[in-house]
């Protein structure tokens, strides 16, 4: 497994030293034409994201760690990066600029060709319709919810796997936690809309219906525990 992930790292390694435009633009140049949010709610939604005040405690947890020790497990940095560019449909090489000022572990290659995986448009990217589910990867990766309360001190008082939807409290969120700034469902259906736009249905009409996996909710077609462990 360690010997794999050394790979990853080589591998993006040499993509950047053959592409170097890479660390910027798209390593798959269709998604030049998916559509990304600017502006002054774009901006909102960034700064909540980047101070960790989305209303999704994974993402939360992740990203005050991020500001707090420069670091984040690969699986929260998976489940960050997918939150900034499917659920708030920001442009991954914004969300990859955040990362690479506070990680200690800060790498051009390793996290321009993450982001790109994650955003679906790197080498041997993710499908773009791999979009988590940001409450259920919690839970499932964390689901006594400890994660949440070291790093988010509003949820302390939160008992167990409660902390993951702390909307759904009888009272709602605990004092200073904000309720989520985005619905899941409504931001992933956005963005599956976008991506048919880069990537027209077939014409022919008997294969036109699509339906995509949803990652990270038991029930789903296609469930986390179908991701590899570690790295990807
Ligand atoms: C959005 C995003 C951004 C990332 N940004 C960076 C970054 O800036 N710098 C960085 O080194 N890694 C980055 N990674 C990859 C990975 O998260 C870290 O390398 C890993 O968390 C390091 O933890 P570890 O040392 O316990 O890794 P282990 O799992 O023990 O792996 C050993 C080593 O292999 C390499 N490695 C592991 N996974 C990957 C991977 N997916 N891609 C490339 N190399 C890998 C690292 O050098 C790591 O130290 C990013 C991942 C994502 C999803």
């Amino acid at each position: 497994m360690f010997r794999s992930e050394l790979a990853w790292r080589e591998f993006y390694a040499d993509v950047l030293w053959h592409r170097p435009e890479t660390a910027r633009e798209n390593v798959d140049r269709k998604f030049d034409a998916m559509p990304t949010d600017s502006g002054a709610e774009a901006d909102r939604r960034f700064e909540a994201w980047r101070d960790g005040r989305t209303g999704y405690p994974i993402v939360d947890a992740g990203m005050r760690q991020l500001l707090a020790e420069g670091w984040m497990h690969n699986r929260v940095r998976m489940i960050v990066a997918s939150f900034f560019t499917k659920d708030l449909h920001l442009p991954w090489w914004r969300g990859a600029r955040h990362f690479m000022r506070h990680l200690v572990d800060g790498d051009l290659a390793s996290n321009q060709h993450n982001w790109q995986w994650v955003a679906g448009s790197g080498t041997d990217a993710a499908p773009y319709f791999r979009i988590f589910n940001p409450t259920a990867q919690g839970e499932r990766f964390d689901p006594p919810g400890d994660y949440l309360r070291r790093y988010l001190p509003e949820l302390r008082g939160v008992p167990g796997k409660a902390a993951h939807r702390p909307w759904k409290l009888p009272d709602g969120p605990p004092a200073g936690y904000p309720p989520p700034i985005v619905d899941h469902a409504t931001e992933r259906a956005d963005s599956l809309a976008r991506y048919d736009q880069v990537n027209p249905p077939p014409t022919d009409p008997s294969r036109r219906s699509r339906v995509y996996p949803v990652i990270g909710v038991s029930g789903g077609s296609v469930s986390s525990s179908q991701l590899p462990a570690s790295g990807r």
